[in-house]
């Protein structure tokens, strides 16, 4: 279950947040082997949520967060709107929340039909009739594509927010609308 909005703060320490939508968890698992390099961070974050590594779930809001997956179902379109209220700074990482991913391909096609196809009792399927990317739904401060991400990317941009400073990464790999200048 997600944590509510709350007013608490941690000392010292920018909050963290890390989110999952629709996707298959590859770019979570990048920032899960950033290990060594997130330890040089670690006196000014605290992962305050994060389901793919801990149990421990602190409230919003939070100063950070990393947001995997497109957006689905109805459910998921709601709650990137809670997400994005409780988030000082909002981060997409990967092809799914950037671009809606290898799930878009149902884009072209008419979702009804497949879940005629795949599901025996389809009737329980509550779904979007597409998979869009999260900037479709609310504004996003930066964005870092690939598929997965490249864990060093990751840190550094990790890093330039917690710093108040514009990422040094290629332009290609990331949306140059970063929102820090
Ligand atoms: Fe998985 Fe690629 Fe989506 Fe990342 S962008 S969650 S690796 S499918």
């Amino acid at each position: 279950k997600h944590p509510s909005p709350s007013d608490d703060a941690p000392a010292g320490k920018a909050k963290l947040a890390v989110w999952k939508f629709t996707s298959c968890d590859g770019c979570q698992l990048s920032l899960l082997d950033c290990e060594d390099e997130l330890l040089t961070l670690a006196g000014q974050v605290d992962i305050a949520y994060f389901m793919e590594a801990s149990s421990r779930q602190l409230p919003g809001p939070y100063d950070l967060s990393i947001v995997e997956g497109s957006i689905t179902t109805p459910e998921q379109r709601e709650l990137i709107q809670a997400v994005r209220a409780q988030s000082r700074f909002l981060i997409a990482i990967g092809a799914c929340a950037t671009a809606g991913g290898i799930q878009a391909l149902r884009n072209m096609a008419q979702v009804d039909d497949y879940i005629q196809i795949v599901y025996a009792n389809p009737e329980y399927i509550d779904t979007l009739d597409r998979s869009t990317p999260l900037s479709d739904h609310v504004n996003i401060d930066f964005e870092l594509r690939g598929c997965p991400i490249n864990k060093h990317q990751l840190v550094e941009v990790i890093s330039a927010f917690l710093n108040r400073r514009r990422p040094r990464i290629s332009e290609h790999a990331v949306c140059v609308e970063c929102k820090l200048n």
